[in-house]
């Protein structure tokens, strides 16, 4: 009990220490700061108005002049708006593979009209910094680049080398720039494994509650539901209409639940969770589905409860888009629908579409797949990164819980994932759970989480790369 108290009296020290730190006084965190503003101030929407490359040269340019060689800082993409920049730190005395920190340099559109303030224009008020990118990507970017010029500065040994990306188009766009580095420049980014954007602290009214590890994504796939039909005069129906036919299948679809499945990361997650639920017979569930054999009962009431805990458990696929028939007083030649799947790792898009027919029980319902799926297996949970960020995180924000989770949507990691190279979504800066504003307005980033994620990320790399 002694112990206990004073290792706790210890950790409150340490947390003051932290967050006297984090009043955005010493050169690191002015540093950092600045850099944040220029990303934020640098328009890399996939708009005419957008250059992903403008920010890439300006972080290549910060990177060089703090003695990065030229020769290890490149700015290179398919297309003269998309540049990507690779930076490689050389270890003259590791021979450990290299570590990649991937962060991406797009943002999604802002439109002046819907925000509160110039989304262009980095904006601290409150306590939070204000501008669009502040949470995705932009502070992870300006996290990577002030800490590897405050390592150099430092003159900190790498055990590895230490490789930079920062990137172009994740949030849409022609021209992926992880997707075109692993097809055309895959030594450059190489890695044992990456640290990518996916994961992060979750607080919930001020208090810090989980910290979450992204180490598996699902799988995307639409499939084209299609019923035609020879139609006629709707004056004289007949029983055979695609209409009908499609509605019949939809309303199967609409009650149908793919089966419980649960992977090393999803189990994971349930068990460790249901150590910060407030709500016991929550907590019971959440131990009950991450048995080895999932508890049918306990997965159907967390299932009805929280749309995430169902996508977290199965394969999901639901009706997205509607269409048909041609006139008011014809019969339909035509009824279609998108069914949008978000898949589970490890199972295949054709045993998805296998299923899907069987459910829609319907001959006339013809089940095509709309693109086609990228693959994205997860990664393992290795202990070295999973013991770096549990003891951070310990040592940092005492009390919070590390949750390994795989997202329901997909980041950059899914084309890294596939060329080998392991992906952890780890990141240091907490934000609200009930207030997510990635994509949306006034998008913001807490001024005292946003530092926290600076020391937590420099911690990191030093933990991660330098001598064992
Ligand atoms: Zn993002």
């Amino acid at each position: 009990m002694r112990l206990t108290s004073v290792a706790n009296r210890v950790a409150l020290l340490w947390a003051l220490s932290i967050s006297a730190l984090h009043g955005q006084t010493g050169p690191n965190d002015a540093r950092a700061r600045e850099i944040y503003k220029e990303l934020i101030e640098i328009n890399t929407t996939d708009t005419p108005a957008g250059n992903v490359t403008t920010a890439a040269e300006a972080m290549a340019a910060r990177l060089k002049a703090a003695g990065f060689p030229a020769s290890d800082v490149q700015v290179l993409g398919p297309d003269p708006k998309k540049g990507n920049l690779v930076a490689r730190w050389r270890s003259t005395t590791g021979e450990r593979k290299p570590i990649l920190l991937l962060a991406h340099l797009d943002v999604v559109e802002a439109r002046r009209e819907d925000w509160s303030f110039d989304p262009f224009t980095f904006l601290e008020k409150d306590g939070f910094f204000y501008g669009r990118g502040t949470s995705d990507d932009k502070a992870m970017a300006a996290q990577f680049v002030a800490n590897l010029i405050r390592l150099k500065e430092e003159g900190f040994t790498l055990d590895r080398d230490l490789i930079l990306a920062l990137t172009a188009d994740e949030e849409g766009g022609n021209f992926n720039g992880v997707d075109w580095l692993v097809k055309n420049h895959k030594a450059l980014i190489d890695a044992e494994f990456a640290i990518n954007e996916g994961g992060g602290g979750n607080m919930r009214k001020g208090k810090y509650l989980t910290n979450e590890i992204q180490a598996s994504e699902k799988v995307f796939q639409d499939f084209r539901l299609e019923v035609t039909n020879s139609g006629g005069h709707s004056s004289l129906p007949v029983k055979d209409n695609a209409i009908y036919h499609l509605a019949g299948g939809l309303a199967r679809l609409a009650t149908f639940d793919f089966p419980v499945q649960l992977n090393e990361v999803t189990r994971a997650y349930f068990e460790r969770s249901a150590a910060v639920q407030n709500d016991q017979k929550r907590a019971a569930d959440m131990r009950a589905v991450g048995r080895a054999v999932p508890d049918a009962a306990a997965a159907a009431r967390l299932s009805a409860a929280v749309p995430f805990y169902n996508s977290l458990m199965r394969t999901t696929c639901v009706a997205t888009r509607l269409q048909g028939g041609h006139a008011n007083n014809a019969l339909p030649q035509m009824a279609g629908a998108n069914v949008n799947c978000r898949i589970l790792p490890g199972v295949s898009a054709t045993s998805v579409r296998d299923k899907l027919v069987e459910v829609l029980a319907d001959p006339q319902i013809k089940v095509t797949f709309v693109g086609q799926a990228n693959p994205s297996k997860p990664s393992p949970l290795r202990p070295d990164v999973m013991n770096a960020v549990e003891s951070l995180t310990k040592q940092m924000f005492p009390g919070v819980i590390v949750v390994p989770v795989m997202s329901t949507g997909a980041t950059d990691g899914l084309y890294l994932r596939n060329a080998e190279i392991p992906t952890y979504g780890v990141d240091g800066t907490f934000g609200d759970m009930e207030d997510v504003r990635a994509h949306g307005r006034d998008e913001r980033v807490g001024v005292k989480q946003f530092f926290e994620g600076l020391e937590f990320q420099y911690r990191l790399i030093k933990m991660l790369a330098g001598r064992q």
